[in-house]
């Protein structure tokens, strides 16, 4: 196992939905556009076990959700809509970012979130480094394609290895932000996991620190402001 030092960390990535974005009932954005444009999120449920069955590979089950969402008439204005209506930072977030970057700090996202939650929630785009899926839409708003993100699940370690490399950091200088079981692979790599409002006993036991629901600001406690580069 790694050792964990605060002030020598220089990438802070942050898992999405549960962790910088809430909704009142725990549902995460795959589900929402269910509800909206399929009519429930019973799909969701069996899609996923389908998924952990090894029956539906990630990328067929986001063809199979995204289809639903564009027969069902979605748009990027009305998939903003549900963004909106139904999803929130956690508190704090903004200001956590804010200051993170402040710091000195590398900024990821490493998430299975779809890309238009964070340009609607977080328009000014704080994030050096972002890996989600991704939708693109047509000039009349219409769901002209979709990219599947390998970097969700076991991905998301891949995500973080492959960041690492890139910015000549080690992994015991990353820390990582998540809530639930996709985060497992990127906790286990890094140096400083953090599980916030974990939704899982297993996210839980790989934290090295546990931040409560609403606590999301206890991260500034734990990173200290980093020393200026030199010239
Ligand atoms: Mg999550």
């Amino acid at each position: 196992m790694s050792s964990c030092s605060w002030d020598c960390v220089r990438l802070v990535a942050f898992d999405v939905d549960g962790t910088l974005v809430e909704h009142d009932g725990s549902l995460v954005i795959w589900q929402l556009l269910h509800q909206r444009f399929v009519g429930d999120d019973e799909v969701n449920r069996l899609r996923y076990r389908d998924y952990l069955d090894g029956r539906l590979s990630y990328a067929e089950w986001v063809r199979l959700d995204v289809e639903g969402w564009r027969d069902g008439g979605a748009t990027r204005a009305s998939i903003e809509q549900v963004i909106r209506e139904h999803l929130r930072l956690v508190p704090g977030a903004r200001e956590v970012i804010g200051e993170l970057h402040r710091r000195g700090y590398t900024l990821a996202i490493v998430s299975g979130t779809l890309d238009l939650v964070l340009d609607v929630l977080f328009p000014d785009h704080p994030f050096h480094h972002v890996f989600t899926n991704r939708i693109s839409f047509d000039d009349a708003g219409a769901i002209a394609g979709w990219q599947a993100t390998p970097f969700d699940m076991d991905g998301k370690a891949e995500a973080l290895r492959a960041l690492a490399l890139q910015l000549g950091i080690a992994h015991h200088q990353i820390a990582f932000v998540g809530d639930h079981t996709n985060d497992c692979s990127a906790l286990k790599l890094v140096g400083c996991p953090v599980a916030y409002d974990p939704k899982h006993d297993s996210v839980r036991a790989l934290a090295r620190t546990v931040l409560p629901r609403g606590g999301l600001r206890g991260l500034l406690d734990l990173l200290p402001a980093r020393a200026p580069a030199a010239h």
